[in-house]
């Protein structure tokens, strides 16, 4: 009944990576290991379409895990980069292509006042958790368990036993030693996050919050929740930090933060800022960014950093985002496309629900609302299992894991949406076995 996709060559291609990267892929996610066969080997996209090796086209709400705000292959973007490349690639100087980016961001985001670029969102957090150091002379972090914030030592880190949890390295190869420098603490939990900056705040430098959690599912915070993050960090010497790297640019130009009206000392970013090529960047208050090198003695650097044809990438996309209408078209989009699935969710009474924030949506099996990590079941991921098989061989591609969100760029028409809703009912129909 079900056509199978033929995804031969992808199949060939990735057991000869196999051989030659860990897992076959160069980021653990990539290799569908929580969803079933081999990851779809891409060779070319446009808009919100993907077409594979074997020719297959896929319906796409990865958008490269965030970037890609404007769909695959926008051709402003393009543009830019073919029109900066033609001119080298790197000199390891300052060029133009920062003046102009560094205006297009500070003209317009309130929160900013000094920016700095780095290539990496990991690179972003690890340098903005050094500066809230280097500002406080204190020591330890807290982070909330269902936050990721990069692959960097000390965010690599779990909640551990105990009152207050002094975290436990989440990899082999973070000692405990390091770990032991970051707190753990509940997401959306104010009474809990009161007690440990009562006991501990002597020695915090920085609390660091995905402020809309979207990497461990979609775990929307009660704003009176990211309201006493700021408040604690401002009566107690601690440097708030906002990692708004698939926040940022996304649900507003300012970010959450604007979204939500709060200031944070700090922000980190990645993903849209630089256009679908490797990015990240970190900024906030004068007055902390002031102490990085070489104003500063906080030393932070970096070979490729500013790339120009990263810069040209992300003017070219930030530019476009400045458009008056634009967030409200993607997130009146997302309402009417989650709403639909909705709406089939509850006429056939499956227990799951869609939510969304701005173009960010995520399908959780349960009709419960979840603010914090703990209330995810694990189970419930067979069932995204089953849909992601269902909707992958009808040319749907979702982020192969039931932890990732989905995104929607400017580029899926109202049209490509509808057939998406279609799609993902079916495919909803055959998981719940209906
Ligand atoms: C993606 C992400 C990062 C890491 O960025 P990389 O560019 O993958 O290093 C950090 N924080 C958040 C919130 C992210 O979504």
């Amino acid at each position: 009944m079900s056509n199978q996709l033929d995804r031969s060559k992808s199949e060939l291609l990735f057991n000869d990576a196999k051989m030659m990267f860990p897992g076959g892929v160069n980021s653990p996610v990539r290799a569908f290991k929580s969803v079933s066969g081999p990851p779809v080997f891409i060779k070319k996209a446009e808009g919100c379409y993907m077409t594979d090796v074997d020719d297959n086209r896929y319906l796409d709400f990865c958008g490269s895990w965030g970037p890609l705000i404007l769909g695959h292959n926008n051709a402003a973007v393009r543009d830019s980069i073919i029109e900066t490349v033609a001119h080298g690639t790197s000199f390891g100087t300052p060029t133009p292509h920062g003046n102009e980016i560094g205006h297009t961001i500070l003209d317009n985001h309130s929160r900013l006042e000094k920016i700095r670029f780095v290539s990496s969102g990991t690179e972003a957090v690890m340098s903005a958790l050094r500066l809230a150091r280097g500002y406080t002379g204190k020591n330890k972090i807290v982070k909330f368990e269902g936050c990721y914030h990069g692959h960097v030592d000390s965010m690599l880190v779990k909640a551990g036993s105990g009152l207050i949890t002094f975290g436990e390295s989440s990899s082999a190869g973070v000692p405990e030693s390091f770990a032991k420098e970051t707190i753990v603490a509940k997401l959306n939990d104010c009474e809990g996050l009161r007690k440990i900056v009562q006991q501990e705040g002597h020695d915090i430098a920085a609390i660091i919050i995905e402020p809309i959690p979207a990497n461990n599912g979609l775990i929307l915070q009660d704003l009176e929740f990211l309201k006493l993050i700021i408040d604690l960090c401002r009566e107690n010497q601690i440097v708030s930090i906002f990692d708004e790297v698939i926040s940022g640019f996304r649900v507003h130009f300012e970010g959450a933060s604007g979204l939500y009206n709060l200031s944070p000392d700090l922000m980190t970013f990645g993903k849209i800022i630089g256009g679908g090529m490797p990015v990240g960047m970190y900024g906030g208050k004068a007055e902390i960014m002031s102490m990085i090198s070489p104003d500063g003695p906080v030393y932070q650097a970096g070979t490729l950093s500013a790339n120009p044809v990263t810069l040209a990438a992300g003017n070219a996309t930030l530019k476009q985002l400045l458009h008056p209408d634009f967030y409200k078209k993607i997130e009146l989009k997302t309402e009417t496309f989650v709403s639909q699935i909705n709406d089939h969710i509850l006429e056939r009474e499956y227990d799951a629900e869609m939510i969304h924030i701005g173009g960010i949506f995520w399908l959780k099996f349960t009709s419960k609302t979840i603010k914090s990590a703990d209330q995810i079941d694990p189970l419930s991921m067979e069932y995204f299992k089953k849909l992601h098989h269902h909707l992958l061989q009808d040319g749907v591609y979702f982020g192969p894991s039931g932890y990732e969100v989905g995104f929607i760029s400017s580029a899926h028409t109202e049209n490509d949406l509808n057939l998406a809703v279609e799609k993902i009912r079916i495919a909803l129909d055959k998981t719940f076995e209906y």
